[in-house]
């Protein structure tokens, strides 16, 4: 059901409250990648130009939720958020619910930009709290969510706030319907042939998006630690490679799947080994078929990268979570790449692509083609929910259309 939207919501001299997902990673208090940021600047910017009153609310890593924390200060976002909008940012106390908050809100001009500080100092924002979702309702006229990588989450400030502020003011904010649009609808009836690029360490994490995602599938091509997983499900000889034994039954339930629908499933075929988890100090070594003992996969090799390659390449939609190999060292980032730029290539070409967020999303910008892709998700297990067809509670609550 589609979604009442920003776009066609009246915030003149309006106090919008708009939950951003402003969860940006930090290095000695810098912030190191501003994409979060970034991401939430045409929902503020269209809420500012109208004349309406954006009061912004995020959380900003784990702090205990006993009070304000200087490492967990979302400070600095304020102040990048302000060279980014070219205007001041608002940002009146250490709390989000005190009495400075409440009045600096009470007291902004139309077209004024204010960001509150860390829900997560306070308990209640994980536990859902009625007084303190009271509170931050009642700073409001309208309620916005534009917190993709929050949206599977029931966090008070998702669930407890906009189900306080009634019907007629709950709306999505132009960040949320572009991951819905390419996370869920592009993918509900994708162009064929549709190609599934899977990778990264966990295999655990992505077993429910491959089931939900084979029926419709034409290739999945599974690269990364996850690989061996499969491989030793196989009966390959896998090394010392990560393995998680408690799922070589789904894996091989997966192989099986995939026999049964026809949907081609490529497993690396060769592998950049070392003997170390390290990125300089092991024996560096590639093998083709089974590795020997002694030695783990930590990159797909060359006649792999051509086989992904090949199936991406005719493909008209592209999902890619994960990346091939660790490609944050350089002896073991050259899969990751060519996978990368293989998808940027399909996307010349008219293919849809969707890249869910975290590791996948930083290796399309360290080989320089996200924008080349047709979406990066900010969202990382959000994006992983969407795939699994999981519904977001904290999205169908809004207003219908
Ligand atoms: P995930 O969060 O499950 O998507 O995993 C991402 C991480 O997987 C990255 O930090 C990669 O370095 C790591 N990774 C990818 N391939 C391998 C591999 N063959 N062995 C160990 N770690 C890997």
């Amino acid at each position: 059901m589609p979604k009442q939207t920003i776009a066609n919501t009246d915030v003149a001299s309006k106090r919008v409250l708009v939950r951003v997902d402003f969860n940006v990673p930090l290095d000695n208090g810098a912030i190191s990648d501003d994409r979060r940021i970034r991401a939430a600047l045409p929902t503020i910017k269209s809420i500012a130009d109208r004349g309406g009153r954006a009061v912004l609310m995020s959380h900003l890593g784990r702090p205990g939720g006993e009070g304000y924390e200087a490492g967990s200060s979302l400070e600095p976002v304020a102040k990048r958020l302000g060279e980014l909008l070219d205007q001041p940012v608002l940002f009146p106390s250490q709390d989000c619910t005190d009495d400075a908050a409440a009045g600096a809100i009470n007291a902004m001009a139309d077209g004024q930009v204010l960001l509150l500080e860390n829900l997560r100092f306070h308990a209640g924002e994980k536990s859902g709290d009625a007084a303190f979702a009271d509170r931050l309702a009642s700073y409001a006229e309208v309620y916005v969510n534009d917190a993709f990588g929050t949206c599977h989450r029931t966090d008070a400030s998702m669930l407890a706030v906009p189900q306080r502020m009634g019907d007629g003011a709950r709306v999505v904010g132009f960040l949320v319907e572009k991951e819905i649009k390419y996370l869920s609808e592009a993918i509900a009836s994708p162009a064929k042939p549709f190609t599934i690029v899977l990778g990264g360490a966990k295999v655990s994490d992505k077993l429910p998006a491959i089931e939900n995602l084979l029926p419709k599938a034409d290739h999945i091509v599974i690269g990364g630690a996850m690989a061996y997983t499969f491989l030793k499900a196989l009966g390959h000889n896998v090394g010392s490679s990560r393995v998680e034994e408690d799922r070589i039954k789904e894996a091989k339930h997966i192989i099986a799947l995939a026999g049964e629908s026809k949907v081609d499933l490529h497993l690396p075929i060769d592998h950049v080994c070392s003997t170390q988890f390290t990125e300089n100090a092991g024996d560096l070594e590639e093998f083709e078929d089974h590795i020997k003992d002694g030695y783990m996969g930590l990159d797909i090799g060359p006649k792999s990268r051509l086989r992904f390659t090949q199936a991406i390449k005719g493909s008209k939609t592209v999902v890619w979570n994960g990346p091939m190999g660790v490609f944050e060292w350089r002896p073991f980032r050259m899969g990751t790449r060519i996978i990368a730029e293989a998808i940027a290539d399909a996307t010349d070409a008219g293919c849809t692509s969707v890249v869910g967020g975290g590791d996948s999303a930083a290796a399309a910008e360290t080989f320089g083609v996200a924008s080349r892709l047709s979406h990066v998700s900010t969202g990382g297990g959000a994006s992983l929910a969407m795939l699994e067809g999981k519904p977001f509670e904290a999205v169908e609550l809004l207003d219908d259309a």
